[in-house]
């Protein structure tokens, strides 16, 4: 299998990218963030909850996105391959990943950060405000606590898979194909076993 977390701050492209890789890889995608908003669009009680945190731009408790991401994994038996997208989060968010990933007999196969400035971060956020509807785009306190949440939370991932030898860094600016061709060189690189 082959198991791609694409990791980066809020604005990288991550979603972009992701919606090109499972093209060309075949791989299941799992945006916790579009299962989040999903759930709050019908106004199950997992989204009602989930959107107080979204709204602040906190990150949603561990538990929740851990049972959505094993839901999704158990509803997808034959999967040739997953792109996590906007998870893990967190280490305890890592760590239960690396444990899903063993009942499937599988592991992750690469983590593919993406490497934008914050400046350029936020441009890309105020735009993405004005078109995507997503509320949490287009309050600046949102994004700030967005980017906050990421720097404490999210950000001590990259060691954690820096010494798993599984992180990858991928220069995030500059046209999308150009960084998607990146992004496949390094997935192109790995031995499959
Ligand atoms: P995203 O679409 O990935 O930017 O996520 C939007 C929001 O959903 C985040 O700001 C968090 O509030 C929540 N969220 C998405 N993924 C996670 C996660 N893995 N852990 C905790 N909260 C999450």
């Amino acid at each position: 299998m082959l198991n791609i977390i694409i990791f980066g701050p809020p604005g990288a492209g991550k979603g972009t990218q992701s919606e090109k890789l499972i093209a060309k890889y075949s791989l299941q995608h799992i945006s916790t963030g579009d299962l989040l908003r999903a759930e709050r669009n019908a106004g199950t009680p997992l989204g009602n909850t989930a959107n107080e945190y979204i709204s602040k731009g906190e990150l949603v408790p561990d538990d929740v996105v851990i049972g959505m991401v094993r839901n999704f994994m158990a509803a997808h038996p034959d999967a040739t391959g997953f792109i996590f997208d906007g998870f893990p989060r967190t280490t305890p968010q890592a760590e239960a990943l690396d444990n899903m990933l063993l009942e499937f007999n599988t592991s992750i196969s690469t983590v593919l950060g993406l490497e934008v400035e914050e400046d350029e971060l936020v441009k890309r956020l105020v735009l993405r405000g004005q078109t995507s509807g997503r509320v949490d785009d287009q309050d600046e306190d949102t994004i700030r606590n967005r980017f906050r949440e990421y720097q404490n939370k999210t950000l001590p991932l990259q060691s954690f898979y820096q010494q798993q030898a599984k992180y990858q860094s991928v220069k995030g600016i500059g046209e999308i194909d150009e960084i998607f061709a990146s992004l496949c060189s390094c997935i192109d690189g790995l031995k499959h076993g």
